[in-house]
Parts: structure tokens; sequence; C-alpha cells
């Protein structure tokens, strides 16, 4: 059985800035059928935000960006996130590494876990290409990513 790192709100966990969760039938029909090995995680959450949050959009570029440190992560408020986003990639790579994880499932268009698509950072549901932060850190390390939009047939 493969194992996925998964991101939390998809596993109808209630954990995004809204204090809502994002339960994909997919995902919880492949985990209900023990088809995969799930290690959920946060990247937001981990990075020690609380939940509910203040939405949060990347500006100045996507999450590679930010991982080298030409880009910020700011909350619609104007307070500075970009560590909390950063921390909660690290860790998302640090465990995916630790319990061996094939891939990861990851929300789509969210500022940590977008693969492809994320919001410009002017809060007006305008979408830029890239990735989130969580989404960079963990194509960096070498890890396939899918988000709940482009799951491949075989998992
Ligand atoms: Fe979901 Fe990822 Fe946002 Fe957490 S950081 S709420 S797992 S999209």
């Amino acid at each position: 059985m493969k194992t996925w790192l998964v991101s939390r709100c998809l596993l109808g966990e209630p954990c995004r800035y809204d204090g809502r969760a994002k339960g994909n039938d997919r995902v919880l029909t492949l985990v209900a059928e023990g088809k995969i090995r799930v290690v959920p995680v946060c990247p937001e959450c981990d990075g020690g935000l609380p939940t509910p949050r203040t939405p949060s959009e990347i500006q100045g570029g996507d999450g590679a960006d930010v991982l080298r440190g030409a880009a910020r992560v700011m909350s619609v408020d104007g307070e500075d996130r970009t560590e909390a986003f950063v921390l909660g990639a690290r860790l998302a790579v640090e465990t995916a590494r630790r319990e061996g994880a094939q891939g990861a499932l990851l929300k789509a268009k969210s500022p940590s876990c977008g693969i492809g698509r994320i919001y410009d950072g002017s809060f007006t549901g305008t979408l830029r290409e890239g990735d989130g932060v969580a989404a960079a850190a963990l194509r960096a390390a070498g890890l396939p990513i899918h988000s709940e939009t482009d799951f491949p047939e075989e998992i």
C-alpha cells in the first residue's frame, strides 16, 4: 500500500482559514477502502497559525519565490505570515521523508498547498501560475504532487 501525504482539509478536517473543511469524496473513498496509507498535514496549522484565521495570499511571486526569500505571504489584514508558511512547508517535507511518502495529495489553489495555480496576492479572487509554499517545497524535494483536481487514475 502506498503512503500519501494528504492535506487535512481534504480529509474533512475543519482546518481551513474559515474554520471549514473541504472533504473530497475520492480521497475519503480511498481512505475508507484502505487503498492508501494517509499521513495528514496542514502546513498552515503546523507552522503555528490558528484556525480560523484571516485569509493569506503570496505577494510578489509564488511559493518557490517565498522559499528563496523573494516573496512574502501576507494576510488580508496586513500581517506578514511568511515565517509560519515556510516552517509549515519545511515540516511537511520532513514528515514526508520520515513517513516514506510516495507522493502528496494537496488542496488546489491554497497559498500553502496549491499546485500550478494560486491566488495572485491581490485578494480579488484572481489566479496566477505557481505553487503554494508547501507544494513548492515538496516539489523541490522530489515528491510527486497532485491536487484534488488532477488525481492520477492509479494511486
Ligand atoms: Fe488545507 Fe493546506 Fe490550507 Fe491546511 S494549509 S487548510 S491542508 S489547503
